[in-house]
């Protein structure tokens, strides 16, 4: 093999602190190096074809380029082969930014170890061998999980773009944490009014199943042909013959259920459609409040519903879907604030949080839009607001911004004032995070038409004293102490991981982050891929974010899905394991390690041996090292290609 070697200075990135000229130098000497020179940018266009150049001028059949990580540019370089005639896996990587420039200072010990992972690279490339890709079909069909506005973006753009989508919902109604808003930031615009419509379109669009009440049990396959079992879960309602109209509700004689949709302020029936606009507007039974499902009394809805709708022992279904790619799309749930013993541990009725002041300002919430103290129901006049609960709070384990939380509470301030005009807001705040378009603008308008009175600091207690609550924090701006007589005071909650969206993960085969976030591809250049092909992030599962940029993702990711649809075939990646059927021993060890499933029994001439289903095959390498017959190799990763790089710097 002719191998020819580039070292890149990525501008001082590299040549900062590598001699790259040396590490060319030094690799004229290698074993089937014909070729090595330093070059200023090996991924630009130059660059590039300087490599292509070169592969022509000194026929080439190998390269090794010298620069970052394979992350950022391994297809770059395996394309630029390809242009050049060569097959892309005769191409190696030796990465001495991240691992070398970029970690350490003396000038000498990094050039010698970028000398020792050319070496290592060149030494491996002697051992590679062209592969080749299969070709295989995939079924255009796209699973959204999660009903939240990003959801919502993706299933409307995947279905106007000619896709069948099928979309989950946990809950029994798409929408999400928009749908219990009142207003939105910083527009302060109805919230429903603007996201109603887009729920309707949802439930119109002849390309979108909606599977409310529901979630992913099992998910199967690869990308291009996922499979995957939904769980129906009972709703003790006929779905097929429920016409929303209510009359259930008006009657049921168990009114003692707390609401979730508001936030547990109001109650409400065992019987339930949660808002008016809902999405299906279809009602359901909570088994744990239902006076006939609990003690076989009653029985009231099943006598009033005019459309015989009542299906007491309805238990739960699974449908199996075949999709090409998933959406996930899960959202973020509030922190459980009631960790905070300093603020009342939830044990003032008068201390509520931002979403159930939501609820509260939200015409169709348990208050009708008025303001009211949960304690006696006055209109409060001092309204006190503390932001970050839950958020940049090291001492429990939420170290991170929750970025809407200071937009939201100026909006919250600004709303208080509408309804109450006689009232005082006062906000406590760390800083002020305001980046977005017009935020900045609308923080400022809270504090100077609106009257909020800001205060830099935190609070260190909430007591009651009468019927009021005593905030006390510092204002370290003004270095004091500060103490508000509060009539309400509401909790700016930090946002976390939407609960289960670890299970969702393991299912998906994605990652998450220290937090539960789930994990993108690249945090710049694949901000909605993840690391496993064919499973797209939209919106705040992937960290929390406002509706703006949750619409954003949403759009994004069915970009990305209608991309990958818009091919013919996808194409596999070869480097997957291969079992050499004459060692194989078939004792199924690495059917059990391999975390894709994507190793079966066979039988071969009566003996079972294992058998690599390519196309599920993620090219991990676990079974490789669990086989304990050597039988399995996973190409272009074989054991004489590490072993050859081994040598390679254990020679000096
Ligand atoms: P979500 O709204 O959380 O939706 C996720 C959906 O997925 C939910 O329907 C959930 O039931 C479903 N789900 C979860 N897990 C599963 C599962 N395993 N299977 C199936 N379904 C599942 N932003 C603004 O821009 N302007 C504002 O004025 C504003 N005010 C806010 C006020 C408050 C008090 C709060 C807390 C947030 C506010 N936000 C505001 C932020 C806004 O709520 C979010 O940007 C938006 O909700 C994110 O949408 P999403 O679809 O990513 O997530
Ligand atoms: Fe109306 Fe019957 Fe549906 Fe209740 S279950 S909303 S009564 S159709
Ligand atoms: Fe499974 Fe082996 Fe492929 Fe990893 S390399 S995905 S363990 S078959």
């Amino acid at each position: 093999m002719k191998i020819g070697v580039f070292v890149c200075h990525c501008g001082t990135n590299i040549e900062g602190t590598v001699d790259t000229a040396a590490v060319a130098e030094a690799a004229r000497e290698f074993p089937g190096v014909v070729f090595a020179t330093d070059t200023m940018y090996a991924c630009s266009e130059p660059g590039q074809d300087e490599i292509i150049e070169a592969i022509k001028e000194h026929k080439l059949d190998g390269v090794v380029v010298a620069s970052c990580t394979p992350r950022m540019h391994e297809p770059t370089f395996r394309k630029t082969l390809e242009r050049a005639g060569l097959n892309r896996y005769l191409f190696e990587m030796a990465n001495i930014r991240e691992h070398v420039s970029w970690i350490g200072r003396d000038r000498e010990a990094n050039t010698n170890k970028s000398v020792d992972l050319v070496r290592m690279a060149a030494a491996k490339l002697l051992n590679n061998k062209p592969l080749h890709a299969k070709y295989f079909d995939m079924n255009k069909r796209v699973m959204i999980v999660g009903g939240g506005v990003a959801g919502i973006q993706a299933a409307l753009d995947c279905a106007d773009g000619g896709l069948e989508v099928i979309l989950v919902e946990k809950t029994s109604s798409i929408g999400g944490k928009m749908a219990k808003l009142d207003k939105t930031f910083p527009t302060v615009d109805c919230s429903s009014c603007i996201l109603g419509p887009r729920m309707v379109d949802v439930a119109q669009h002849p390309n979108i199943t909606l599977y409310a009440c529901a979630e992913i049990e099992e998910v199967n396959g690869y990308v291009g042909n996922f499979s995957v079992k939904v769980k129906r879960k009972a709703t003790y309602v006929d779905w097929d013959k429920c016409t929303g109209c209510g009359i259930c509700m008006e009657k049921c004689p168990s009114k003692k259920a707390d609401n979730p949709f508001d936030e547990e302020l109001g109650k409400t029936t065992a019987i339930n459609i949660p808002f008016p606009q809902a999405i299906p507007k279809k009602a359901v039974i909570d088994p744990n409040f239902c006076i006939k499902i609990k003690r076989d009394k009653c029985g009231v809805c099943a006598k009033v519903c005019p459309s015989d709708a009542i299906v007491y022992d309805q238990v739960d279904e699974f449908v199996v879907e075949e999709v090409g790619a998933v959406v996930a799309a899960t959202g973020f749930d509030l922190v459980d604030w009631t960790v905070y013993g300093e603020y009342g541990g939830g044990q003032y009725p008068d201390v509520i949080t931002s979403l159930q002041y939501e609820r509260m300002l939200s015409a169709s919430g348990p208050t009708e839009g008025h303001i009211k103290r949960p304690s006696d129901g006055k209109e409060p006049k001092n309204v006190v607001f503390i932001q970050c609960v839950g958020s940049r709070d090291k001492s429990i384990g939420r170290p991170y911004c929750s970025g809407f939380c200071c937009m939201y509470t100026a909006k919250q301030a600004i709303l208080t004032k509408d309804h109450c005009p006689d009232s005082q807001s006062y906000v406590f705040y760390m800083d002020i995070r305001s980046p977005g378009k017009m935020f900045d603008e609308f923080t400022r308008r809270a504090q100077e038409e609106y009257n909020a009175r800001y205060i830099r600091g935190r609070v260190s207690m909430i007591y009651p004293k009468g019927d009021k609550l005593v905030v006390r924090g510092a204002d370290t701006l003004m270095g004091d102490q500060v103490e508000v007589d509060a009539d309400l005071v509401v909790l700016a909650v930090g946002a976390e991981s939407a609960h289960g969206a670890s299970d969702l993960a393991k299912k998906l085969r994605i990652s998450y982050d220290a937090y539960g976030f789930f994990m993108e591809g690249h945090p710049k250049l694949k901000p909605v891929e993840t690391n496993t092909a064919g499973v797209f992030l939209a919106g705040s599962c992937q960290g929390p974010k406002d509706i703006p940029s949750s619409v954003a993702q949403g759009s994004a990711a069915a970009a990305k899905v209608l991309a990958m649809f818009a091919k013919d075939q996808l194409e596999s990646d070869p480097a997957v394991s291969v079992v050499d059927i004459k060692r194989c021993i078939g004792c199924g060890k690495c059917i059990s390690t391999c975390p894709f499933g994507a190793i079966k029994e066979v039988d071969f001439r009566g003996q079972p041996k294992a058998e690599v289903i390519e196309t599920i095959c993620q090219g991990c390498g676990i079974c490789t090292a669990t086989c304990p017959q050597g039988a399995i190799q996973l190409q272009h990763f074989t054991d004489n290609q590490i072993l050859a790089e081994v040598n390679a710097v254990c020679r000096f």
